[in-house]
């Protein structure tokens, strides 16, 4: 079930990115406690997958996901689709992203915007630069989305490749008015 997922969803990534990546390593883990061993700390009861070196991704077991986590069963698929995103952004980039706007387009993605946000409120995303307080996951997906609905995905890559790789949270604002007022 992994397999054919992550196929079809590198598929649609490749062709919304335009980057490729052949092969994705995942490792499926098992408990919180390993986890927290490969992370090095202790993790939040939400971590449930990550990207690490060379196209690999940490995904918790789909049959542990709701012992070893406060997410769903039925979350798994879209769990496994916002990490393989943040694997297709960190090659893209190879750099530092706000965070707004990694989780925010992983989200988008993996089809976790939350359609009760308004674009007002989903402004809010642009203050978490560094952040990634859970607060970031309630705004940034429906902001992605509104950029997106509105001015087209090739202006988020084209954004996404302009960022160089140390920037601070003006010059980012700078690249980013940029982007969206020409
Ligand atoms: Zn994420």
């Amino acid at each position: 079930m992994n397999e054919e997922l992550i196929n079809k969803t590198k598929e649609k990534y490749n062709n919304f990115f335009g980057i490729e990546i052949n092969e994705i390593n995942l490792t499926v883990v098992n408990s919180r406690e390993e986890i927290d061993k490969l992370k090095g700390f202790e993790t939040k009861s939400r971590l449930v997958g990550w990207i690490g070196k060379h196209d690999n991704l940490f995904v918790l077991s789909e049959d542990k996901l709701e012992s070893e986590s406060n997410h769903k069963k039925e979350e798994y698929e879209k769990i496994l689709k916002h990490e393989i995103a943040h694997l297709y952004i960190h090659k893209l980039t190879k750099c530092r992203v706000p965070v707004w706007l990694h989780e925010g387009l992983a989200m988008y993605l993996a089809g976790q915007v939350n359609p009760n946000i308004t674009k007002e409120e989903s402004m809010k995303a642009l203050e978490f630069f560094n952040d990634n307080s859970k607060e970031v996951y309630l705004y940034a997906g429906a902001y992605v989305y509104f950029l997106i609905k509105e001015h087209g995905k090739d202006k988020i890559i084209d954004l996404l490749k302009k960022i160089p790789s140390e920037i601070s949270k003006e010059d980012f604002q700078d690249i980013y008015s940029d982007a969206y007022n020409s």
